[in-house]
């Protein structure tokens, strides 16, 4: 990973957030800039120096992890917000951009106290909004969480069976991707069956797999620390007219996206077309969610394919597509993938199967 290019980026974001310097406190990204996977760090960015300020706890794990000539490695063994006042006071800055959705109050109240001659500025999507766009590397490792995710359908579909409990469904999913390579699943696995599939985050429970139930399983692996995420429907038994129609209608408003989608075209109109196939079709009341996110380190991240979304469609963004149909009582469908921008178009990176399957 080129390390200094981002941090160069994120330098070159200072001015048109009037900051001087910046204190990272967001998990991801920290591991963006630095590599560094501890859970307590900080890394603070001034004009010249960046800092990877963690505890002793994390010393040999950073200095494995981190690039040491970009990064001075800080040690604390004393209370933490004391060196990045001391840091802060010798860089001489006196405006300090900050996470402001990733810091407690508590927090932020005592590095206020504490930086009495600096101004805290809170900054939003300082660093997400350079991951939206991914590199070659994280894309390599993007394609590989999906590979990992597509072979764990392949496998699930073998194993599932009426009278399968959907967390034996969601248990086999995991321990089959982290046999394969996954570190771990991107988020707890949804299994939802029948009347629950209808829950568009009905996580996996006690029930048991019927006759004539459709299953919805929403699952994704992190290799490297990328995610991937991908949504398929399937029948249990065989299916009947109206699980068809439905699969049918959201099959067709993805495809619209996935075929329709060109580089420039803001997020709100990616949207905006998945959307009226749905609606065409008088079910536009039964698609309550968006049609994507980006995916990354963060399972959800910038952008949002929404509605209300005016980000624009770049290459190198990796975003899904899942359209849904949710009736309550009856069940839901959703179909997702996720996908690469390119100059050309959307290039799919999930390759399961999309015919209805009857297992
Ligand atoms: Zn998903
Ligand atoms: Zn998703």
């Amino acid at each position: 990973m080129n390390w200094e290019k981002r941090i160069g980026k994120l330098r070159k974001k200072f001015g048109e957030k009037n900051i001087e310097a910046v204190l990272i406190t967001n998990p991801a990204n920290i591991f963006y800039l630095s590599g560094f996977t501890g859970s307590a760090g900080f890394i603070f960015a001034a004009p010249e120096k960046a800092y990877l300020i963690t505890d002793f706890r994390y010393e040999e794990q950073a200095e494995k992890e981190i690039s040491l000539q970009i990064f001075d490695l800080v040690i604390c063994s004393t209370k933490i917000i004391d060196r990045i006042k001391d840091l802060v006071e010798s860089e001489n800055i006196k405006r300090l951009g900050i996470e402001a959705k990733h810091m407690t109050v508590d927090f932020y109240n005592e590095l206020n106290e504490k930086l009495s001659r600096c101004s805290l500025i809170p900054v939003t999507g300082i660093v997400e909004e350079l991951r939206t766009v991914k590199d070659e590397e994280e894309i390599d490792r993007i394609k590989k969480a999906a590979q990992i995710a597509d072979s764990a359908f392949d496998y699930i579909i073998k194993f599932i069976k009426p009278g399968l409990k959907e967390i034996e469904v969601a248990a086999e999913i995991e321990y089959f991707m982290r046999r394969n390579g996954a570190s771990k699943a991107s988020f707890d696995i949804i299994a939802a069956s029948g009347e629950r599939s209808a829950l568009p985050h009905g996580t996996a429970g006690e029930r048991k797999l019927g006759n004539g139930n459709l299953l919805l399983m929403d699952f994704g692996a992190v290799y490297k620390g990328y995610c991937s995420d991908i949504t398929r429907t399937v029948v249990i038994g065989k299916a009947s007219e109206k699980q068809r129609k439905v699969y049918d209608i959201v099959f067709e408003a993805q495809n619209r996206a996935l075929e329709t989608a060109a580089v420039n075209m803001t997020c709100s109109e990616l949207d905006g077309l998945a959307r009226s196939v749905i609606a065409e079709y008088g079910m536009g009341d039964k698609f309550g969610h968006s049609l994507g996110h980006g995916v990354g380190i963060e399972v959800h991240e910038a952008p949002a394919v929404s509605k209300n979304s005016r980000e624009v469609l770049s290459p190198g963004m990796v975003i899904t597509i899942e359209p849904g149909i949710y009736i309550k009582g009856w069940g839901g469908v959703r179909i997702e993938d996720m996908v690469l921008v390119t100059e050309k178009g959307l290039q799919v990176l999930t390759f399961s199967t999309k015919e209805l399957l009857e297992i």
